[in-house]
């Protein structure tokens, strides 16, 4: 009997190993030979094999398990599923596998009540964040529970993914998020210290691109926790010097992400991604002005490395924004057919907030014709318009050229945008409060 028991254990252990190792064959003869293995668990965590397989990012496993399994959603100790292992470790493949098996989005564990969203943020999945956030738009749970109310699904702590993000120093993940209408503004209840924003959130965990996403988002620097600390306070006493610097209600408001714009929700993507390098480097333009009496020094912009030798003026194609002049047009307006550079989109954008008055929105114009913008797109060079439709369009040498700007360029561009910004600021942070 004894001789028996321990038997089968070295048995599972090496069913278990197998499948850590990706081991498809032995796994495959061990099934066959005991289909039983598959709903064993291990002695402590009660690991299944489909959790083994997701965690280690076992791909070939996972399909092989899955297929013979009723359904995916299996618990360990800590009613994890084998998605919430996969988010927690990055394994995108075993995620977007599972969610085609079905597996649920809306399981919450034992441990802190937390669903796979939440994994996905914690541990900086961005990959695995997004395709969650995909299903959630077309399966049931955005029928039962709505996509807005997923995005922004609490765990047992009353902490949202952005939170956690926040919290965790997640830029990418807090970007995704909020692009997907988490709440910026959402307090907690028992995370962290009581009542924190995300922005409490990014404070405390220092990081500073968290702190510029969520800035950029229409994050009030003003808001209070439970305590009466706002998240300058939280920066200050962590000692996060840079990101008090932003943070400090005094420094200058930055330009924010006209979001409540319906137009801007609809972009193309190429005119999105523009726009919002445009708007950040108009930030961190606005960042290195803020930091210049600090010791704190931010890094050059990420693309410095990438051509900043290239003359734009030695470009026939290129024509300089006609309301700037200091800019390449990288964005032409539709149907008119006017273009003009990302910053001065963004900034006509962000000068065109709904007005709070009349409750209308008042639909950007084109600054040239003021005819109604139906749509914004990434202005094709003449000789590349044919062969566009196939190419990657990320991959076109134009973009980087046209985004390299100099520092020289900086100087303009910030002046312009600044001009903008600060006629529209005091309205823009009004605003920003009232949004429903
Ligand atoms: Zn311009
Ligand atoms: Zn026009």
């Amino acid at each position: 009997m004894g001789q028996g028991l321990s038997c089968r254990a070295s048995h599972e252990h090496d069913f278990f190993r197998a499948v850590q190792a990706g081991d498809l064959e032995s796994v495959e003869y061990m099934v066959e030979s005991e289909p039983s293995m598959l709903h064993r668990t291990t002695v402590y965590e009660r690991l299944s094999a489909l959790h083994i397989a997701a965690a280690n990012g076992r791909i070939e496993v996972l399909c092989k398990v899955l297929d013979r399994l009723a359904h995916p959603d299996l618990l360990n100790r800590h009613k994890q599923t084998p998605l919430m292992l996969a988010a927690m470790h990055g394994k995108i493949s075993c995620v977007q596998k599972l969610i085609e098996a079905g597996a649920n989005i809306l399981m919450f564990d034992s441990l802190h009540g937390r669903t796979c969203l939440h994994y996905a943020a914690y541990y900086g999945h961005s990959e695995c964040l997004q395709a969650i956030l995909t299903a959630a738009q077309s399966t049931t749970v955005a029928n039962s529970w709505g996509f807005a109310r997923f995005v922004n699904v609490r765990d047992g702590n009353g902490a949202t993914p952005l939170h956690l993000a926040a919290r965790q120093r997640r830029p990418d993940c807090i970007h995704i998020l909020l692009d997907n209408g988490a709440l910026v503004c959402a307090s907690t209840e028992g995370y962290g210290l009581p009542g924190s924003t995300p922005l409490h959130l990014a404070a405390r965990g220092g990081c500073l691109d968290c702190v510029r996403e969520l800035l950029a988002w229409g994050a009030d620097r003003l808001q209070r926790d439970s305590s009466g600390r706002i998240p300058y306070d939280v920066a200050l006493k962590r000692n996060h010097g840079a990101c008090a610097a932003l943070l400090n209600p005094s420094s200058a408001e930055p330009l924010v992400w006209p979001s409540p714009l319906k137009f801007i929700s609809e972009l193309n993507s190429d005119a999105k991604l523009l726009l919002e390098r445009a708007l950040m480097e108009a930030n961190m333009a606005r960042e290195r002005n803020i930091l210049k009496g600090t010791k704190y020094l931010l890094p050059s912009p990420s693309h410095s490395d990438e051509g900043t030798d290239d003359d734009i003026s030695s470009d026939s194609e290129t024509e300089l924004c006609c309301i700037c002049f200091d800019q390449v047009c990288t964005i032409e307006v539709q149907d008119c057919g006017h273009q003009m550079c990302a910053h001065c989109t963004l900034a006509l954008c962000c000068h065109n907030k709904p007005n709070p008055v009349t409750a209308c929105k008042p639909a950007p114009v084109c600054p040239f014709c003021r005819s109604n913008i139906a749509r914004l797109v990434v202005v094709k060079a003449k000789d590349e318009e044919k062969d566009m439709e196939n190419k990657s369009k990320f991959k076109r040498p134009r973009r980087s050229r046209n985004l390299s700007e100099g520092s020289s360029s900086f100087k303009g561009l910030s002046s312009a945008i600044g001009s903008f910004s600060k006629r529209g600021s005091d309205r823009l942070a009004d605003e920003t409060v009232d949004k429903p």
